[in-house]
């Protein structure tokens, strides 16, 4: 079996995501993406981190009806900061060395890599499947994650969690940054309040 997992805050999760997962699924012939949100995300500041009851409510809402799309709340029931090692230990461990395991994640993200909890053994244990960022090149990475790295052939999605929140709290139109329910659940909920 070949796995993707989509670590992320998902603060909230939006269309960039789910482009960049349903890319990962199409070219890499994977069978199933795991989404998982972030407890407390090491490389970002707590504040503005919506808690994780809504996070967890967004991204169930955004996968459901995609069959190939599924969720885990492994690292948000660590409650303890949330390092990708453990969850990619905790995920070969549940699905067998017989998986491929393959952890997307932004451009963005990838550069800080080498900050990462024990990061020259994670890269021994998945695949990195890495979606264009806008603003960020490709030959600032690392050279030793090189040889672990797929590419996601696309164009960069220009949209952000942070750019949603911005607009949020700059009372600016989000609706169509983000699916509908997840929309329509963030402005019933007042999952961002303005104030
Ligand atoms: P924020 O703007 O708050 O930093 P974000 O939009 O980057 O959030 P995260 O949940 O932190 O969302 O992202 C999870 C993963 O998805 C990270 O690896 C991030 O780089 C990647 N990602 C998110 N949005 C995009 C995008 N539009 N293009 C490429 N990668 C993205």
């Amino acid at each position: 079996m070949r796995l993707g997992i989509f670590g992320g805050t998902f603060n909230p999760i939006h269309l960039g995501h789910l482009i960049i997962a349903q890319e990962s699924l199409y070219q890499f012939k994977l069978d199933r993406i795991i989404f998982v949100p972030a407890a407390m995300p090491p490389h970002k500041s707590k504040c503005n981190i919506a808690i994780a009851y809504h996070r967890l409510r967004m991204v169930k809402l955004a996968i459901a009806g995609n069959p190939q799309f599924a969720i885990s709340d492994i690292e948000l029931k660590r409650k303890d900061k949330s390092y990708t090692i453990e969850t990619i230990k905790a995920l070969q461990k549940k699905y067998g060395l017989q998986t491929e395991l393959n952890f997307i994640i932004g451009l963005d993200a990838l550069l800080e890599f080498f900050t990462w909890k024990d990061a020259s053994e994670l890269l021994e244990l998945c695949w990195f499947l890495v979606a264009p960022r806008k603003g960020f090149e490709v030959n600032l990475l690392d050279p030793r994650i090189k040889h672990r790295m797929r590419f996601i052939d696309m164009e960069p999605v220009n949209i952000s969690a942070s750019k949603i929140r911005k607009r949020i709290r700059f009372h600016l139109p989000i609706r169509y940054y983000l699916p509908e329910k997840v929309y329509k659940y963030l402005i019933e909920s007042s999952v961002y309040d303005t104030k």
